[in-house]
């Protein structure tokens, strides 16, 4: 499952990655993705996007949803049979429900999102059996700096007093309160 440095997965997912970064640098949770089509000359580039949904005010602007409309956009097709998504991140519900609209044949994301992860973490919405189209997973490429790329960004976020830290500093947090409440009780 997990990816190792020099594949073709590895080097598409760095891509999601520098995506994300980008997002991040916007203010916005950092996640990127990149959507690739297959045909007999190779694999080719077809539609990216990072997270924007404070940007653009849009709560569906998901780095994949993005990938998406890029790419449909791009190749006049609502639907993108033949692809791969790569994303830093873990799909949430909606994203895993567009990848089955759209017909993508294959998933691939970075770091489990433990909170509202809609492929293996939360629920499994890819294993519905009343899909009519099947979507293959392959999960953890470069999976430890997809992650460490959140827990930067919510450590600065929680440095600046902010309370939405998500799950990603959530274990650390909970700690540190648990040690304080014992303090305090004496
Ligand atoms: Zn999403």
């Amino acid at each position: 499952m997990s990816g190792t440095i020099d594949t073709p997965d590895a080097d598409w997912m760095r891509r999601a990655l520098g995506l994300a970064e980008q997002a991040a640098r916007r203010g916005e949770v950092p996640v990127g993705a990149v959507l690739v089509r297959h045909s007999g000359s190779g694999d080719e580039l077809v539609g990216q996007g990072g997270n924007a949904v404070i940007g653009s005010a849009d709560p569906t602007a998901h780095a994949e949803i993005n990938a998406l409309r890029d790419a449909a956009a791009r190749l006049g097709n609502y639907r993108l049979p033949d692809t791969t998504l790569y994303v830093t991140l873990e799909p949430c519900m909606m994203c895993a429900g567009a990848l089955v609209h759209a017909r993508v044949k294959r998933l691939v994301f970075g770091a489990r999102e433990p909170l509202t992860g809609a492929v293996v973490s939360h629920v499994q919405a890819l294993e519905s059996p009343t899909h009519n189209h099947h979507v293959e997973v392959s999960e953890g490429v470069l999976a430890g700096e997809c992650a460490a790329l959140m827990q930067r960004f919510f450590r600065e976020r929680r440095k600046k007093g902010r309370a939405d830290v998500g799950p990603w500093m959530k274990t650390g947090l909970n700690r540190q309160q648990l040690s304080a409440n014992k303090r305090s009780d004496g």
